[in-house]
């Protein structure tokens, strides 16, 4: 039977790379070694390496003065290396709270200055993206983070603020093309829409991370990697490769608005399933909705492990929401076919009418 996965991370990557990849876990690109077991700095990592910053650099089209770093440590890292290198004390830092993710941003801030949460759903249970809010002209940036993986809502457009953003785009990395420019870093963990764990992308402008606002860590210091063109030491070889070729993957099936447009068909698709129902509902504002994570609830919820049982029964694996939310999640990650997506609505349309 097809299994169709919308786990939220580890998620599900093309097919053709993971096709690829194994290969090249046997021989690389036809050398007689494992891309595990060759030097990061041979000649055949080094163009792994430049074709991945290359082609982030296209697909995103990002302007000069950007790096692209691959980094370890996880988005969650970011939280911290962000602040610690972009915060003084005593200087202030703007953050737009929309989740669990957003919020474990803010705890990290909190050690590096002062921190002005300028708007937050948490009061609605973080079914929305705040609006109308304002960032105070004395704010160095202003952190979000662009899709909400656990509540399923997304940044639809990006506020117009007179200071940098800074975003976490974990669960929604090349989704769609975005105004680069409008950012001071952009970092985004790969297991989400990228790649395996174990690297996390960081776009990083290169004025605004220059000046340093305090001593940190050579390893954590943005201006190592960028130095060391992320080969300070030992990056994550295979994740870095295994992330390169999504990326081709990308570029192969027409670039991120192609993309953006099987994006936005395989939401309509379950969304407008959702809406048609008498059984389930999705759980974010409409207007919010994430074209990434579609979390949905279930009006009688003693029939959820029998939605559950029916999904696993149908191939459609890591459709339960997360603990702290409950019901559904059905991920859907660029590498979904609308196909899956289909599939998952049938189980619901079924499910509704065994049951409804
Ligand atoms: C998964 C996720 C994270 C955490 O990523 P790690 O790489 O596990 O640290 C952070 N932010 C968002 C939006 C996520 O979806």
């Amino acid at each position: 039977m097809k299994v169709y996965n919308f786990s939220a991370g580890p998620a599900i990557l093309p097919q053709e790379v993971f096709a690829e990849a194994s290969e090249a876990v046997k021989d690389f690109n036809g050398i007689g070694l494992s891309i595990l077991e060759i030097s990061h700095r041979s000649k055949e990592f080094q163009a792994v390496m430049d074709e991945a910053v290359a082609l982030a650099k296209e697909l995103l089209s990002i302007p000069e003065g950007y790096e692209v770093l691959f980094l370890q440590g996880g988005a969650s890292s970011q939280f911290m290396m962000t602040t610690m290198n972009l915060l003084g004390e005593g200087e202030t830092v703007a953050y737009v709270d929309t989740g669990t993710w957003s919020a474990k941003a803010i705890k990290e801030a909190e050690l590096y200055g002062n921190v002005n949460v300028v708007a937050s759903s948490k009061e609605e249970g973080y079914d929305q993206i705040p609006k109308g809010y304002s960032v105070p002209a004395d704010a160095k940036y202003v952190h979000l983070t662009s899709n909400n993986t656990i509540f399923g809502t997304q940044f639809q457009s990006f506020p117009d603020v007179n200071v940098p953003i800074v975003a976490d785009m974990s669960s929604d990395i090349f989704s769609r093309s975005i105004d680069v420019s409008k950012f001071g870093i952009i970092y985004a963990g790969a297991q989400k829409n990228m790649g395996p764990s174990g690297v996390t992308m960081a776009i990083v402008k290169k004025d605004f991370v220059a000046e340093p606002v305090r001593n940190v860590p050579t390893m954590l210091n943005y201006n190592t990697h960028i130095g060391k063109g992320s080969m300070f030491n030992t990056p994550p070889v295979f994740p870095i490769y295994v992330s390169m070729l999504t990326m081709r993957w990308i570029k192969k099936h027409g670039g991120v608005d192609k993309i953006n447009e099987l994006n936005t068909a395989k939401a309509n698709l379950i969304y407008s399933t959702l809406d048609n129902s008498e059984l389930f509902y999705g759980r974010a504002k409409k207007e919010d909705r994430s074209k990434m994570n579609a979390v949905f609830l279930i009006k009688d919820e003693s029939l959820a492990p029998a939605f559950l049982e029916a999904c696993a029964a149908a191939g459609c694996n890591g459709v339960k929401g997360h603990r702290s939310v409950g019901g559904f999640r059905a991920s859907i990650y660029n590498a979904m076919s609308i196909e899956g997506v289909q599939k998952l609505v049938d189980v619901i349309t079924e499910f509704e009418k065994a049951n409804a």
